[in-house]
């Protein structure tokens, strides 16, 4: 099994670099962003819940996504590996799930940390706003907030998986498909390993 992480800040192309991923390397892709965007179309107690978090652009709370992420592993016990992107956001996500994984007999391979500007983010993410159909891209508060959770509570994911030798830095900013083969080289690097 091959596990990763696709780190970085909201709009620095992690939903974008995942889908061409998944498809090379046959990987489950795991997104709490639209896990939980598809609790809230459900009209779900925990949609419900959820969702006065993301309007505000705060973290749901650990132990709902972290569930999520558990229920998730249990249903898909035929994967080949997983992509997680947008999780772990938090210390505790992180410990969470490396839990999780080594009850599985598996662990995370890589954590490939996606770098783009703050500038470049809010230009993006305002651009996303227009058709994404997403409250959280349209109002810049709310980017803002995001980008402030990202630094104050998921940037130190980084550093713990440093502590393991983990993470690779990718530039995200420039042409997607030069983007795409920085990414695939370091995970070709590290599946040869
Ligand atoms: P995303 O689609 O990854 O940008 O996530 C959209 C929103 O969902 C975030 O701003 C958070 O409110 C919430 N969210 C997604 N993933 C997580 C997570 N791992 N931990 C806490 N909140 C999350």
């Amino acid at each position: 099994m091959f596990n990763l992480i696709l780190f970085g800040p909201p709009g620095s192309g992690k939903g974008t670099q995942s889908e061409r991923l998944i498809s090379k390397y046959g990987l489950k892709h795991l997104s709490t962003g639209d896990l939980l965007r598809s609790e809230i179309a459900g009209l779900t107690p925990l949609g419900l819940a959820a969702k006065s978090f993301m309007d505000k652009g705060q973290l749901v709370p650990d132990e709902v996504v972290i569930e999520m992420i558990s229920s998730a592993l249990d249903n898909n016990p035929q994967a080949n590996g997983f992509l997680f992107d947008g999780f772990p956001r938090t210390t505790a996500q992180a410990e969470a799930l490396d839990k999780l994984l080594t009850q599985k007999g598996t662990s995370i391979a890589v954590v490939l940390a996606l770098q783009v500007s703050e500038s470049e983010l809010v230009k993006r993410l305002l651009n996303r706003g227009l058709t994404s159909g997403r409250s959280d891209d349209t109002k810049e508060d709310v980017i803002l907030a995001r980008l402030a959770e990202y630094e104050k509570k998921t940037a130190a994911v980084a550093d713990h998986y440093k502590k393991y030798d983990k993470v690779v830095y990718i530039k995200g900013e420039g042409n997607i498909d030069e983007i795409f083969d920085s990414l695939s080289d370091a995970i070709d690097q590290r599946r040869r390993a």
